[in-house]
């Protein structure tokens, strides 16, 4: 199967591994998938760890994260581009070693050398696996200044107290970054902070799984009841963890939307191969007009997608935070994923809808895209307002073109 372009921009050195990383994924992931997915944990498990051991093997573990805390340190825009072919099967990132990326940057950049020590090495190495707790059942926490959860300070000790969910890896994570409210006096984001809580502590329970829409994809509601950790499990200071959770999203984001593009690759490849094997009404439905129309919707949504997402990602290369552009992409991405495996089933009829193809699970994992990492309508008006302050504060006429231009002749700015 063919890309729809190729990734020009990708380093030469790393364009060989972004071919072994596809062929990894087509070729051994996807024929795994109905065990990865199935019934039976213990075989689950088993072809999993076979995978990632091959993986390791094979020099393609954990490409993006650094080399000084045990990845392979490849450069951010490339990594970009990798994090597309890592998505084109939702046990990508497990496999490669991609899941932990986020939450490793965290603990290497605000943890206790304690944390540090205990957590660093075995999450880059996928002995051990993260979870992020931020989202709670009863508060609306796309406004997350309204978290109930506190953690107080009681000598050298915080005690936690509250209820989250959607707790996505909970079921696996050896332990968990809270986000609390640790500053009672203070209002709006600066009263809350982050603080690591190891999972096997005692006054820490896994509630429940919530399945999403009939699939069970490890998301969990979570209880903190009295939970004491030592004030060293503070990441960063008190009052920066939205600091720290922006700076966590931001990049996150990228990657999300690149893996997007993987799986809407991945329903755009098994379409137009649909289109060309089926006849009906005495001709191809690759002659069909109509169904032609969705090849061009599809394909100009995806190159859009893939453009406007690359353009966030240089940005943040070189330094800038890229929030408007990485608000927008989290919201055109989500639709773009979505319409383009609709239109995929659309074209396989009924067997469109079995499970005996990827097309069905996907969609249901799409329609998460809209939700999390903050809903649709939040980026909307974030980048909305973003977009007015400026033409209300310099004036009308502000040159879009000519800051997208200055953005793309600067220097790398990341390390990684
Ligand atoms: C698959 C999945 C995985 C997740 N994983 C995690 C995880 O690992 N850790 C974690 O902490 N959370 C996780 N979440 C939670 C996710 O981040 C939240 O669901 C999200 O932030 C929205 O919060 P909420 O569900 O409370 O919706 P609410 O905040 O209750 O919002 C409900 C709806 O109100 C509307 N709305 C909200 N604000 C505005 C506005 N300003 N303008 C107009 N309309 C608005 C939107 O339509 C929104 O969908 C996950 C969610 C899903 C679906």
């Amino acid at each position: 199967m063919r890309e729809t372009s190729e990734p020009q921009a990708l380093s030469s050195s790393w364009l060989e591994i972004h071919r072994k990383v596809k062929q990894f994924t087509e070729e051994r992931i996807y024929p795994a998938e109905a065990i990865l997915q199935g019934p039976d944990q213990h075989l689950a498990k088993q072809a999993l760890t076979q995978l990632i051991n091959e993986a390791k093997s094979e020099g393609l573990w954990a490409l993006g994260h650094a080399r000084e805390i045990g990845g392979q340190g490849m450069p951010f825009m490339d990594y970009v581009y990798i994090n597309e072919v890592i998505g084109r099967s939702e046990y990508g990132q497990l496999v490669f070693g991609s899941y932990s990326l986020q939450d490793s940057i965290m603990l290497q950049q605000y943890a206790s050398d304690k944390w540090k020590n205990d957590f660093l090495t075995p999450l880059v190495a996928g002995d051990i696996y993260p979870s992020f707790a931020m989202t709670e059942p009863d508060v609306a926490s796309s406004d997350p200044t309204q978290l109930k959860t506190t953690a107080t300070l009681d000598g050298d000790q915080w005690v936690i107290n509250g209820r989250k969910w959607f707790i996505t890896g909970a079921h696996m994570a050896t332990y968990t970054t809270v986000m609390c409210r640790t500053e009672m006096d203070v209002s709006g984001h600066r009263a809350f902070s982050m603080i690591v809580v190891p999972t096997d502590h005692e006054n820490y329970k896994v509630v429940r799984e919530t399945p999403v829409l009939g699939i069970n994809g490890g998301h969990f509601e979570v209880e903190f009841n009295n939970v004491r950790v030592p004030v060293e499990n503070l990441l960063g200071g008190r009052g920066e963890g939205f600091v720290i959770a922006q700076k966590r999203l931001g990049p996150g984001r990228i990657f999300h939307c690149m893996r997007w593009l993987g799986q809407a690759q991945r329903a755009f490849d098994l379409m137009c191969e649909r289109l060309h094997q089926r006849q009906a009404f005495g001709d191809s439905l690759a002659n069909k007009q109509l169904l032609q129309k969705y090849v061009f919707d599809s394909y100009s949504e995806i190159q859009s997608c893939r453009h406007l997402t690359l353009q966030a990602a240089n940005r943040i290369d070189k330094g800038d935070a890229a929030r408007l552009e990485i608000g927008m992409i989290k919201v055109v991405g989500a639709s773009m994923l979505h319409n383009v495996i609709d239109r995929a089933i659309q074209v396989y009829g009924a067997k469109g809808l079995t499970d005996d193809l990827p097309l069905g699970r996907m969609y249901r994992h799409a329609r998460e895209a809209r939700i999390y990492d903050g809903p649709d309508e939040v980026h909307v008006q974030s980048v909305a307002k973003q977009i007015l302050k400026r033409y209300r504060d310099d004036g009308p006429g502000i040159d879009f073109a000519e800051r997208d231009a200055e953005i793309m002749v600067g220097e790398s700015s990341l390390g990684y």
